[in-house]
């Protein structure tokens, strides 16, 4: 260790000083080692050197300080500008800093120029604080489908290029939590089940974003595998499952990307809520991984004022503060929190401001064009194209011959929906999406009739309400619903904004205000005749108008109205009505916020029931049916785990149904986590659409007829049923949430126990074939030397098409713990041309031979011998071997 290891929270100064010296005492042992007299003198004519230029650069700051100050001054060093700044903030000011001014800002020094900067949500996009849309880039999961990391890092310029148009300087992502169990509400917005790959994915987009001059905030750290109990249970996690699963994607993302936000987590691990937990802020992130950015909080994950500043939490989240602020200040007055302490969160936190650009003061912002423009729509359907994973093609029955088609049945809940992406804080507010009834429409040309049925529901509440059924006017020229907001609770005054709305679903209509009302306006027109399901639920209150009569109002609610600033625990308010289709019923809407800095809002509207036999007929007729079964906009969220696997209401019974009645019938899933599939072995070809961002309808139509050939693989094991998973005998709810399974998460379970998966972990299918040979690797490797492997690959079909060849590392050497069969350890994505064959190339390193040695507090890769196996997925490996890590080096 070296000294620098001991002490980390000096100020910026000191911090220099003692790595100036930490170098001069390693040079001086060297020195001393080499016993070398000339050596020493050259040394010190360095030293000398450095002290002039040192002093030239300061002289020359001084001088261009009487223009500008060194903090604001672009040409100085990152460091050098937050000396300069930390020395001009007052302890108050220092202390402001630590807490959010608001909802989704970052506290204000006006005197110096520190703007609140604005922190915006978004894995899959850029969740606005103001109502405004962006580009819905498919969801975590299925981002993580692609295996393509430098496709994820053009994402992140995207991302980040769209956050300074919304003038955000951090993007509240990416969120690199396990799934570990599949009944988690927030699988889709998470990567894998495997920490190798979730790391490499999340090192493209946090580098992609931040390269952009806009911050991440990597989270949850860590142990927020499940939504039940999250706020307070404790994840019980064993040290070495710790170091090697659920820590590693933050190691590696901290280590090669480093992010400059880091969020911990709601839950508590091992006891310790993570807000508060010193070891693995202070000790593991900050010491050891030596991580210069802000540690902040999840939105209301503090507890406490002098455990949390002393374990190093930086920033409190939301603000105005509750924890830290003034209890803080009184805090150090106590001396419970030492004045280092705050000093080194000042500087963490001015560290980010001078990163993100916003003291610069001719700081260019990208225009708001930038938003959800046509070629950021390309790039989602781009990631939607690699993303889209062909399960199960037997009979090569994709792709489709369009001019072999003359009906095609398009079926089921999810097809005439734009099911795009899950629910909850990553939620993005869409600009452009189409159903995939709509884009299969729009490619069908005269030769094939596309006729639908939707069959079944899928939605658990009241979908958003869907545009196409609503009109600001009544000539029905646009879609939607006129609105106006004003920044005052009474509809006072000129509305704040006004336009079209045809978006329903609001997790923040209006930033940091905290009083404001909105009116909706305009016309529904029910598709077809029933009884509709209308719905409210918001933080606040709301009346609904139908044909001028009030048929929602805060008093008729069936369950009041909520003023906690809680989006996922917003009441329910629902009416039932019969209407006839053909007619545009008058639709007005008024909103007034509660006093908190949070306006959610939702409308939801639920059609009346469809006919199930109605679809049967529908694809019996057809030469091929397409149906399109999974979740719902609704189904995959943040706030809730799902219940059990199994696809929501009647929609395994549909599709049975089409597939016993049409032998050219294709399942088409959309969702954000596993779920059984009853109807496997009758179904010829299963697609899995993962929630995939705006650009997923036209990627599936591509996809579906053979202009895209697809690439995408399972980042997660699909298990045939619920009771095969790791965790079917420790998830629960209460108290603790026990990791009992260890590192045998996801396939590393499977592999042991033996337990055939419906899919396996990188499981995928092409439109082509790909042939692996001739792996390569030294039959024995010195202890500590890098290991290179290389394995031929070549396309033996007749498209050209990618595959994401995978390595994976088998430890028999080790004895002392019980290592996984396999781990992945290494991937690469080739595109190849029919007939063409690639060496892929691949270099491990001691680290991935490595388990966590908890008594020698570190990792310890055994000698002895290790098997590579190189696959297309983890239970498709095509080749296999075996090498030696040896103490010595052969001669
Ligand atoms: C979520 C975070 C999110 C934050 C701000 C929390 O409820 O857990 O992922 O970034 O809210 O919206």
């Amino acid at each position: 260790m070296t000294l620098l290891g001991q002490y980390t929270e000096m100020d910026g100064g000191s911090q220099g000083f003692f790595k100036a010296i930490d170098r001069l005492v390693r040079n001086r042992q060297k020195i001393s080692n080499e016993n070398n007299f000339m050596a020493f003198t050259q040394f010190w004519l360095r030293q000398l050197g450095l002290f002039v230029t040192i002093s030239l650069c300061t002289l020359q700051y001084s001088h261009a300080a009487d223009a500008i100050p060194v903090y604001k001054n672009t040409k100085a060093t990152l460091e050098a500008r937050v000396d300069d700044l930390y020395g001009r903030l007052t302890q108050e000011e220092k202390i402001r800093l630590m807490a959010g001014g608001g909802t989704f800002t970052m506290a204000a020094i006006p005197r110096l120029g520190i703007p609140g900067l604005e922190l915006s949500d978004g894995p899959n996009g850029l969740r606005s604080n103001y109502d405004q849309a962006a580009t819905v880039f498919p969801t975590g999961v299925s981002l993580a489908s692609t295996w393509n990391p430098d496709l994820m890092k053009s994402i992140g310029e995207v991302m980040g290029q769209e956050a300074r148009a919304m003038k955000a300087a951090v993007v509240l992502g990416p969120n690199v939590n396990i799934q570990r169990t599949p009944l988690a509400g927030r699988n889709f917005e998470t990567y894998s089940e495997d920490p190798f790959l979730a790391g490499r994915l999340g090192v493209g987009l946090v580098t992609g974003i931040q390269s952009q001059g806009v911050g991440t905030s990597v989270k949850h750290y860590v142990g927020n595998e499940q939504e039940l109990e999250r706020n307070r249970s404790s994840s019980n996690i064993d040290e070495r499952t710790l170091r090697e699963i659920y820590l590693a994607p933050f190691e590696a993302i901290v280590r090669d990307a480093k992010p400059w936000t880091v969020m911990v987590s709601y839950n508590r691990l091992n006891g310790t809520y993570m807000s508060e937990n010193k070891r693995l802020i202070n000790d593991v992130l900050k010491r050891e991984w030596a991580y210069d950015g802000v540690v902040m909080s999840d939105w209301g994950a503090v507890h406490s004022t002098v455990e949390a500043a002393n374990a190093g939490l930086d920033l409190e989240m939301p603000g105005p503060p509750k924890f830290f602020g003034d209890q803080l200040l009184q805090a150090t007055r106590t001396w419970q929190v030492e004045q280092s302490t705050i000093d080194a969160a000042a500087r963490r936190l001015i560290r980010l401001a001078i990163r993100t650009g916003a003291l610069d003061t001719n700081a260019q912002s990208a225009s708001a064009d930038e938003l959800a423009s046509e070629r950021n729509h390309q790039i989602a359907i781009a990631a939607a194209q690699e993303a889209i994973t062909l399960l199960k093609n037997d009979r090569a029955l994709l792709p489709l011959n369009k001019a072999r088609i003359k009906k095609l049945a398009v079926i089921g809940p999810n097809a005439d929906v734009a099911v795009v992406e899950g629910g909850g804080s990553s939620a993005v507010i869409p600009a452009r999406v189409t159903t995939p009834l709509e884009s299969l429409r729009a490619f069908a040309d005269t030769g094939m009739k596309v006729t639908f049925a939707q069959g079944v529901d899928n939605d658990v509440v009241p979908p958003p309400a869907d545009p196409r059924w609503l009109s600001p006017a009544n000539d029905r020229k646009t879609q939607g619903l006129s609105f106006a907001f004003y920044d005052n609770a009474k509809f006072e005054g000129a509305p704040a904004k006004s336009g079209v709305d045809n978006y329903f679903d609001f997790a923040n209509i209006a930033g940091n205000l905290s009083h404001m009302s909105a009116r909706w306006e305009g016309y529904f027109w029910p598709p077809r005749d029933g009884s509709y399901e209308l719905a409210l639920s918001q933080i606040g209150s709301t009346t609904l108008w139908l044909d001028d009569v009030p048929i929602i109002t805060p008093n008729t609610a069936t369950q009041p109205n909520s003023n906690e600033g809680d989006i996922l625990s917003m009441p329910l308010r629902t009416v039932t009505m019969n209407l006839k289709a053909g007619r545009g019923y008058r639709i007005k809407m008024e909103y007034v916020s509660f006093p908190v800095r949070w306006h959610a809002f939702r409308f939801g509207i639920r059609s009346p029931a469809v006919d199930i036999e109605e679809a049967i007929r529908v694809a019996k007729e057809a030469d091929v049916a397409i149906v399109f079964v999974g979740g719902s906009r609704t189904t995959d969220s943040e706030g809730a785990d799902r219940k059990d696997m199994e696809l929501y209401g009647r929609q395994n019974e549909l599709v049975k149904a089409v597939l016993a009645v049409n032998p050219n019938s294709i399942v088409v899933l959309n969702n954000g986590a596993p779920l059984t599939m009853p109807w496997i072995d009758q179904a010829p070809a299963v697609i899995e659409a993962w929630l995939p961002g705006e650009g997923g309808a036209e990627a599936l139509t591509q996809i579906l007829f053979g202009a895209v050939n697809p690439s995408g693989k399972l980042p997660i094991t699909l298990p045939r049923r619920i009771e095969d998973n790791p965790t079917f005998t420790s998830y629960a709810g209460g108290r603790d949430a026990n990791y009992g399974e260890g590192v045998f998460v996801g396939y590393r379970y499977y592999d042991k126990k033996k337990i055939a998966p419906l899919f396996p972990f990188g499981h995928g299918l092409s439109y082509t074939t790909f042939e692996y040979s001739n792996l390569r690797a030294a039959d024995s490797v010195a202890v500590g030397k890098p290991i290179e492997v290389s394995i031929d690959v070549k396309n033996t079909g007749q498209r050209a098409g990618q595959e994401t060849v995978q390595l994976y590392v088998g430890d028999a050497a080790t004895k002392a713990v019980l290592r996984p069969i396999k781990e992945l350890k290494g991937f690469v994505k080739a595109n190849l041309r029919p007939g063409e064959t690639r060496t892929l190339k691949f270099t491990l390193v001691p680290r991935d031979l490595s388990y966590y040695d908890v008594s020698a507090k570190d990792w310890v890769a055994t000698p002895g011998e290790y098997h590579l196996y190189v696959g297309s997925s983890s239970q498709d490996i095509r080749q296999e071997r075996k090498i030696h890590y040896i103490v010595k080096a052969p001669n």
